[in-house]
């Protein structure tokens, strides 16, 4: 028997709260179905990834096709696949900015730890041999390999094995309902923010500081949306030392905030952009960095002073699923799939904010696009800190609905194809799981 991600391991538990994982055996459009033969609405999008639904016709005749095409070529070594360069002619059209070139990986963790390497490399094609230093936020997601472990700025990610790497630093996280705010205004916040973020750089020595990651909106952290002054006085931070700017757009690439990238929903410059998720909608393993021209320019001349960019994946630009991607994408653009998350977006904030905004028990209810989040008032009701979330998601999956809990969270995050009235349901059933929990603790 396998052992999954992130479950202790014994007992082998949540979310079922039994010693068996909860198996699903099948997928329709937002459904899911357990060997159980019981239904769950996915209000999780798998992990907000399956953007466009499950069964999904056209992306399982698009793995169809390039199977019997062409199942497999490598990319190492200047050879590639046709479907692969295809792929990144795509992006290269949705880009949210000019970007150069396009590496690809099979996961975001992959391509956050692509990313890294690039910024690193970029610096010492300049001679610059002591940028090393990645700083990412707390509370940050980057994936869980070594590097991209260590710039998660989470500690279930680190405590099992001694990460972060040594030259991996975290700054104070934009949350404004956390206790860095203090019933600052949004700008004396920021200030508060940046003055930290300049304060580190200071600190580590801005010589030594290669790069900065950082998710537009944090999703696994709590969905944690930062005031919209944050991002463009930490690019002029950023600028000021010539520190990368790593946009890692892993869960919002590809239509979840309402813009086909929250790059441009946010204004930002990023030099990097790393995608997963989204991409394919989760139907193929694949990943991308798409790399700013400005960086592009600098490795491409250099590289003969440094030597081959050392680094790659044997399934990097894999066909098939490199051929799926352009479908998803295909059906993104065809459909305006963050035309209509932008439309729909407001009946998931009214229904949640119907459902929960006057509960004594509820301390906000928050959102943007397809990514919305309820969090409760820590030891409301005597529960201990941290525990609503899986108190009402396990009242969930009781009632047919999929949704992801973080500590005093629950996030929402429906297919970017559900229409407002299945959201309207997920909502619904999110409700009567709550009333359920709550009468569980009374
Ligand atoms: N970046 C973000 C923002 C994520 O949410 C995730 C996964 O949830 C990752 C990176 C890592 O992706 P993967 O699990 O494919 O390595």
């Amino acid at each position: 028997m396998a052992f999954h991600p992130t479950t202790l391991l014994e007992p082998h538990t949540p979310p079922a709260l039994t010693t068996e994982p909860h198996v699903i055996v099948r997928g329709e459009r937002l459904t899911v179905w357990d060997r159980e033969g019981r239904s769950y609405l996915d209000a999780t999008s798998g992990m907000l990834c399956t953007n466009l639904g499950y069964s999904q016709p056209r992306l399982v005749r698009a793995a169809e096709r390039q199977m019997a095409r062409l199942p497999f070529f490598a990319s190492f070594a200047h050879r590639t696949a046709d479907v692969a360069l295809a792929l990144a002619d795509d992006l290269a059209r949705l880009a949210p900015l000019p970007m150069g070139r396009t590496f690809f990986a099979n996961s975001g963790a992959e391509a956050n730890d692509s990313a890294f390497k690039l910024a690193w490399y970029y610096h010492r094609c300049l001679g610059r041999y002591g940028r090393s230093t990645v700083i990412s936020q707390e509370r940050g997601y980057h994936g869980t390999t070594v590097a991209a472990g260590s710039a998660t700025g989470l500690d279930f990610v680190h405590r099992g094995f001694g990460l972060p790497l040594p030259s991996f630093v975290t700054v104070a996280c934009p949350d404004p309902h956390g206790p860095l705010r203090e019933g600052l205004s949004e700008d004396r916040f920021v200030d508060r923010l940046v003055g930290r973020l300049e304060r580190l750089i200071e600190h580590e020595g801005p010589d030594t500081v290669a790069a900065f990651i950082a998710e537009p909106i944090l999703g696994a952290g709590g969905l944690i949306i930062p005031p919209p002054g944050y991002y463009p006085r930490v690019q002029e931070v950023l600028a000021r030392h010539d520190i990368l700017f790593v946009v890692d757009e892993v869960v919002t690439g590809f239509g979840r905030t309402g813009s086909m990238f929250a790059t441009t929903e946010f204004g930002l410059a990023p030099d990097l952009i790393t995608l997963a998720k989204g991409l394919s909608s989760a139907y193929a393993p694949i990943s991308a960095v798409m790399v700013g021209q400005r960086v592009m320019d600098t490795i491409a001349d250099r590289s003969p002073d440094v030597g081959a960019f050392g680094h790659g994946f044997t399934y990097s630009g894999h066909p098939v699923a490199a051929a799926v991607a352009r479908e998803a994408l295909a059906i993104v653009v065809e459909e305006d799939v963050p035309g209509h998350v932008r439309e729909t977006a407001p009946t998931l904030m009214t229904a949640l904010a119907d459902a929960f905004g006057g509960e004594a028990c509820v301390r906000d209810v928050r959102g943007y696009g397809f990514l919305a989040a309820v969090t409760f008032v820590t030891g409301a009701g005597g529960l201990p800190e941290g525990e609503w979330g899986a108190r009402v998601m396990s009242e969930a999956v009781e009632h047919g609905l999929l949704v992801r809990a973080v500590g005093d969270t629950v996030i929402v995050a429906p297919p970017l194809v559900s229409t407002g009235e299945e959201i309207r349901t997920m909502v619904g059933l999110l409700e009567k799981a709550y009333r359920a929990a709550l009468a569980g603790i009374r």
